[in-house]
């Protein structure tokens, strides 16, 4: 029988109209933006300056903490301006500003399109690669991977999962490059495997992309003859259901162990990282490419099937460039969300630029939008039937309502994954994600002040 998660979940339509378009190569703009936020942890710290020239590929920023990752130049170009711009929710953060010229790579790096399948031995190597070349989870974090791949002492990374999940309705870039890029996910699979010590292996994909299954199995197949390093990798067809991609998710569905309350992944032996996240560990550590290009997918109800797209895009490329790129608006169109509709962000501001981690351009109509009027609670339940956490989301709600912090903490508000299971399942549409995303930013912020107190 296959295998999913244990608590909860929902069955959203999975619209996945894009699955059929290939990957095309997003033209480069005149300017690019490249933010040094765009992972987990402190921004990076410019290391350019106004008036240098920088070729595709050059650090033009530093970790500025343990938690934190390389920013480099997505293309060749002059600097014109280092500065706080704002992103897409509108919050100000630090840009580096590039005119754009005609593409010259930075010194080391392999442009080749041929796939390496000889994984070095020394790992301190693989490291400092992934480090390097400023590689962060693609499944949503952001989370620096070297740090990931560096269990802390006492800690023991029994199992790796490569999340080929992506249940978020719509998205269809980590199917894409499933098929398109399969050696390559499997190699940085490979190259995951041997730094963690060789946990069991496996790529988790859900049922309704056979396609991407399939594809992903010959690659298995086929580097398993070539070399031991891949030997034993599976591939798990999981029955589908939102939010199979959520760490804890993916972890109980495939090695049925449950991540406590606040723990992490690898105190119960598991890493996880995303299928795109391993082709980014590929190109670092085969080719020396730093992670300056990401997938996404252009999509919506009410785009024509022939503007539906998944495209390579260089990091730094504003929103309003890529929508004018694929045809413009849609005429119906009145929201614009980066990620899915379940989890992803509305850009608020569509002059705001990519970042590593940026999967979509989701088109959503007035249909699709319509906040319909909100209800009393009618006690049925639903909602802690859909929660994959756990939780009690009608009484987050309440609590959160009344400012009861103690409480919300007290019943683990701050173990919500924001999946929106609960307002997907709510019957009298109250805007439980909402209400309890900003009571859980209250409750986050007063356990990390009491925590830097101690
Ligand atoms: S958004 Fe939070 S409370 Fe609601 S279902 Fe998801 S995890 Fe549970
Ligand atoms: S689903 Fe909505 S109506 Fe039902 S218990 Fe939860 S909050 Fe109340």
């Amino acid at each position: 029988m296959k295998k999913t998660f244990s608590i909860g979940g929902v069955h959203p339509n999975d619209s996945k109209i894009s699955a059929g378009c290939r990957i095309e190569m997003l033209p480069v703009p005149q300017t690019v933006y490249i933010s040094m936020a765009q992972h987990l942890g402190a921004p990076a710290t410019p290391v350019v300056s106004v008036g240098d020239r920088v070729k595709t590929g050059q650090v033009i920023g530093e970790p500025a903490g343990f938690i934190s990752a390389f920013v480099h130049s997505s293309v060749t170009g002059t600097v014109k301006s280092i500065g706080p711009r704002p992103d897409l929710a509108g919050n100000k953060v630090t840009h580096v500003e590039i005119a754009v010229e005609e593409d010259e790579w930075a010194e080391g790096i392999d442009t080749s399109e041929t796939v390496v399948r000889e994984i070095p031995r020394d790992n301190a190597f693989i490291l400092d690669r992934i480090k390097s070349n400023g590689v962060v989870g693609l499944g949503g974090a952001t989370f620096p991977t070297h740090v990931k791949l560096s269990p802390p002492p006492g800690k023991k990374a029994e199992i790796l999962i490569i999340n080929g999940a992506e249940c978020e309705p719509y998205l269809t870039s980590d199917y894409r490059i499933m098929i398109e890029k399969p050696e390559q996910i499997v190699i940085g699979a490979g190259i995951m495997k041997q730094v963690l010590g060789g946990p069991r292996t496996v790529i988790g994909i859900e049922d309704n992309k056979p396609e991407a299954i399939a594809s992903m199995q010959a690659a298995v197949e086929k580097l398993s003859v070539l070399s031991p390093s891949y030997s034993g990798i599976e591939v798990m067809v999981l029955k589908k259901k939102y939010p199979q991609g959520g760490e804890k998710q993916l972890i109980d569905a495939v090695a049925r162990r449950q991540v406590k309350s606040m723990g992490l992944p690898i105190d119960v032996g598991a890493v996880v990282q995303n299928v795109a996240t391993s082709m980014a560990v590929y190109d670092a550590v085969m080719k020396n490419r730093p992670l300056i290009t990401n997938t996404l997918t252009v999509t919506g109800d009410c785009l024509p099937a022939e503007r539906q797209k998944n495209l390579l895009f260089r990091i730094g490329v504003p929103f309003s460039f890529i929508i004018e790129q694929t045809g413009g608006m849609p005429e119906n169109a009145v929201k614009v969300i980066s990620g899915g509709p379940m989890m992803g962000k509305a850009i608020s501001n569509l002059d705001a630029t990519t970042v590593k981690g940026s999967s979509s351009v989701l088109y959503l109509t007035a249909a699709q939008t319509v906040r319909r009027p909100e209800s009393n609670c009618i006690r049925c339940a639903k909602c802690v039937e859909a929660c994959p956490m756990g939780l009690e989301p009608y009484l987050l709600n309440k609590l959160a309502r009344n400012g009861m912090m103690e409480e919300l903490e007290q019943n683990a508000i701050q173990d919500c994954i924001e999946c929106g299971c609960c307002l997907y399942s709510c019957p009298a549409n109250i805007p439980l994600l909402d209400v309890i995303r900003v009571a859980k930013g209250d409750v986050m912020r007063a356990i990390r002040a009491r925590s830097a107190k101690k």
